[in-house]
């Protein structure tokens, strides 16, 4: 059972929450994100270089203890109060490490963590208070194992599965419930290294994975895998039932309610992914398991991806040296750049990046100046994932997507077709892209 940032974001939600895992009877391990607003100040921290760290610690202090304090029972505050302010230095002497001059990024992923760490131990001690079992532990205690780039971490499965079987399945078994760090796992020099951006819902399905759980439950601030993101169309519904791959393709490509890697591993062991509502605990949610046919809907769900640039190079006959296209694809994607898309002609190979790597990705081109005649970037553009039923099957799809597109007045920059049977994603500019966004649910899913 996973709980996001909202789920542990107040007293009230701390609150929801504990009722909502004290509800059940059966074995239960669950992952924590950090309050909401934590993660953030913890990257905003990073780069104040002057801002004081005993009113920053004082302020982390006060918003944990008012989401937990009238939840966490006389006896056992103490304790939990000893605990905080363990962590809570510990805190303060890596902000002092990371603000020496060297091996900043060394440092970056442990401070990120520390949200998470925080969290946990605050849910655990509230759970303990209503007579649960509990234990707070931390992705080092029962070694969530990972690799990848500073940011961009991904798990090793098969380790991390040993030892869970190890360290955690005995916990479960006792009838104990563990509160686990979400967000990051230790590196092979132990170190923790993160998975991205809202990761807790990916180290949930890993722990899913390793204790081959029978479901894996996503809580969060909405009622499941929605249409569209509800913050974007109004109109938005919740889907009950979903394939793995549909949920796979929106996540990638923007659908913020699962970190994109969470369904890997669940889809691996056939685990099913429930997406569900901790501020409506009854609603039916989204189911996400491997669901043979779909609903036959031309359009099931949009996604949207802003903060991209598309970047072309120029080499007249290009597509007669595939060596070349290969070289430029793998260097620009070295060292953890993601390619959202690709495309070709004779003399042009489109790729789009985001943003924020633009200045590494031209970087990389220089290694080809010589073979190139020109580049050509175009930022400010995002990205839509349009997923139904039948993309390629059916007649007539996309010429319905894309009058839909000129209907609100937004230009295709770029298509990327035909390589998913479920989905269509083209690029606009960010400027008309929540329009297209809206106008494709008005007409296709529902106003
Ligand atoms: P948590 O803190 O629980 O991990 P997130 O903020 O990461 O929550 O994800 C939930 C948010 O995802 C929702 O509040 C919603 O605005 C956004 N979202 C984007 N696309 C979708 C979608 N297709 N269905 C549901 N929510 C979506
Ligand atoms: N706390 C981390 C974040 O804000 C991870 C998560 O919420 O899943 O990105
Ligand atoms: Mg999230």
């Amino acid at each position: 059972m996973k709980f996001g940032g909202t789920s542990v974001g107040s007293e009230e939600a701390m609150s929801r929450t504990a009722d909502i895992i004290t509800g059940y009877e059966c074995q239960r391990a669950v992952v924590v994100s950090a309050m909401s607003g934590v993660t953030n100040s913890l990257i905003t921290m990073m780069s104040e270089q002057d801002r004081e760290v005993p009113s920053y610690l004082a302020w982390l202090r006060g918003k944990h203890l008012d989401a937990s304090r009238t939840l966490i029972s006389r006896e056992l505050m103490p304790e939990y109060l000893e605990e905080l302010d363990r962590r809570l230095s510990g805190l303060g002497h890596l902000i002092y490490l990371y603000r020496q001059d060297e091996g900043r990024i060394m440092y970056q992923d442990a401070l990120c963590s520390w949200g998470e760490r925080l969290s946990s131990l605050a849910l655990s001690f509230i759970l303990r208070s209503r007579g649960i079992d509990s234990l707070a532990v931390t992705s080092e205690d029962i070694g969530i194992t990972a690799r990848g780039s500073p940011g961009n971490g991904g798990a090793e499965l098969a380790i991390t599965e040993s030892n869970l079987r190890r360290t955690l399945v005995p916990l479960l078994e006792q009838g104990r419930v563990p509160v686990i760090t979400g967000y990051y796992g230790c590196d092979d020099k132990g170190r923790p290294l993160t998975f991205g951006r809202g990761g807790s819902d990916y180290l949930a399905a890993v722990v899913g994975y390793a204790v081959n759980a029978d479901e894996v439950e996503i809580w969060t601030d909405v009622d499941g895998f929605m249409s569209a993101d509800p913050r974007l169309v109004r109109a938005a519904r919740t889907i009950t039932e979903m394939d793995y791959g549909e949920a796979a393709e929106l996540a990638y490509f923007g659908a913020k309610v699962l970190h994109p890697r969470t369904i890997e591993p669940a889809k691996r062991k056939g685990v099913a992914v429930m997406v569900k509502n901790t501020f409506n605990p009854q609603g039916a949610g989204t189911r996400i398991h491997g669901l043979s046919r779909g609903s036959r809907d031309m359009l099931r769900s949009v996604a949207l991806k802003t903060g991209l640039t598309i970047v072309k190079v120029y080499s007249s006959e290009l597509v007669y040296q595939p060596e070349m296209v290969a070289r430029i694809l793998a260097s620009i994607s070295s060292n953890g750049v993601t390619i959202y898309a690709i495309s070709t002609s004779l003399s042009t190979l489109a790729v789009v990046v985001p943003s924020d790597s633009l200045d590494e990705v031209c970087e990389r081109l220089k290694g080809f100046r010589d073979q190139l005649e020109a580049i050509k970037v175009k930022g400010g553009a995002a990205l839509i994932c349009a997923v139904g039923d039948g993309m390629l099957e059916s007649y007539g799809v996309s010429a319905k997507i894309f009058a839909a597109v000129a209907e609100v007045g937004a230009n295709v920059e770029l298509i990327s077709e035909g390589a998913s049977d479920i989905a269509l994603n083209f690029m606009v500019g960010e400027v008309k892209a929540a329009d297209v966004i809206r106008r494709l649910h008005e007409l296709y899913i529902g106003a």
